[in-house]
């Protein structure tokens, strides 16, 4: 049970009819203005692209890069509650707009999760395990890091990193030079390499009032750094199960949530949990949600941003997602005629390598009864 709720404010609730503004644009938009139009909202989605996937199924766009003020203040105008679909947003501009309108998350939740030296570090704050790391602020501080941390190990841009983008792994022969220059960043953390039996995530909303509302765990296979499979549900213990939702709703708490995080999470050998990385917003390995469960991720998100009642977490089925990469979602005839595929696509164009184009949910009858819902 999360702590006793707090009843909802009249002023915290954003009801059906008005209008969501989303930064960002991407298919997590696209999906989100779905359910949230499901619900009887409009959605206004800004973003610096032309023809992005949320746009497609938007009431309105704002096409305009994140530092137009002139457009931000338009665009505050025309929305009811601002929130962001990706974390790759200047938190000046969620600063700008929390002025104007209700933002959910809070600007500072984006800051902190932003970039990766600072989401540890508060991590580490609040006694959540992660991956040992260590800071490496210039080219000059990588030898004495991996020193300290053994070979292998992975370097990561501080910043703007997501999918693998970004990241080297250091093994015995990489040359420390060569390693600094393909990470790209300006800034590094080292972290040591987990050798992990099992990558699982858990999705957490939760409302401005501090209710909760948990999926079950999930494992995540990835392939070139990029998610490719998730299986639901994971293949890890009831202990892993409770350790894992039990980090994922701390954080929430202390982070001052209001929306949705995922939490990734590395299971070693001895069923130890890593926090690895956190997404304040939809994610990736919850898209199996939309067709396992009684509320998918992308309602959840309108639910908690919006201040209605979290919808029941409610898995009705198990289910495996498998993400389209590149010309992967050229197989797009073949799955529409698997009649045990639920095929999603994203109307993006260009099939570009490494580009998440789609994905397909394979369902299959529930293997035993959970139920991750805690308002009960
Ligand atoms: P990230 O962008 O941090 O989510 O990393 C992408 C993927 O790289 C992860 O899902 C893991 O498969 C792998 N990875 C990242 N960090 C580590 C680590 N410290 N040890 C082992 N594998 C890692």
């Amino acid at each position: 049970m999360s702590a006793a709720p707090k009843p909802v404010e009249r002023n915290q609730i954003i009801a059906p009819g008005a209008v969501i503004g989303i930064l960002g644009g991407g298919q997590l938009g696209r999906m989100t203005a779905m359910a949230a139009a499901r619900l009887g909202y409009r959605v206004h989605t800004f973003c610096p692209d032309r023809n992005s996937p949320a746009s497609h199924v938007s009431w309105h766009n704002t096409v305009a890069a994140y530092d137009n003020k002139a457009a931000l203040k338009a665009f505050a105008e025309s929305v009811d509650v601002v929130t962001f679909e990706f974390e790759n947003i200047p938190s000046a501009t969620t600063e700008f707009l929390a002025e104007l309108k209700p933002t959910r998350p809070k600007p500072n939740v984006l800051y902190v999760t932003q970039e990766r030296l600072r989401e540890k570090r508060f991590l580490a704050s609040i006694n959540v395990p992660t991956t040992r790391f260590l800071d490496v602020a210039r080219q000059e501080a990588l030898e004495s890091a991996v020193k300290a941390l053994g070979r292998p190990a992975i370097l990561k841009s501080a910043e703007f990193g997501y999918d693998g983008k970004g990241q080297v792994r250091i093994d015995g022969d990489m040359d420390l030079f060569e390693a600094w220059v393909k990470m790209g960043g300006e800034v590094g953390i080292l972290e040591a390499y987990v050798d992990f039996v099992r990558e699982i995530s858990v999705i957490v909303a939760r409302g401005p009032d501090g209710t909760t509302a948990i999926y079950q765990p999930v494992e995540n296979q990835h392939k070139h750094h990029i998610l490719d499979v998730t299986i639901v549900p994971a293949r890890i213990s009831q202990s892993v199960t409770s350790r894992a939702e039990a980090i994922a709703r701390h954080i929430a708490q202390e982070i001052g949530l209001v929306g949705l995080l995922a939490v990734e999470m590395f299971v070693t050998h001895n069923d130890e949990v890593l926090v690895n990385e956190l997404a304040p917003r939809p994610h990736n390995s919850g898209h199996w949600t939309i067709d396992g469960c009684v509320t998918s991720q992308f309602e959840q998100f309108v639910r908690a941003v919006c201040g209605l009642p979290l919808g029941s977490t409610e898995a009705h089925s198990d289910a495996v997602m498998k993400n389209l990469i590149g010309e992967e979602a050229n197989a797009w005839r073949e799955l529409l005629n698997d009649p045990g595929v639920k095929l999603h696509l994203y109307g993006k164009t260009e099939a570009r390598p490494g580009r998440k184009m789609g994905h397909y949910t394979r369902l299959s009858p529930k293997s035993g009864h959970r139920n991750g819902d805690d308002r009960r």
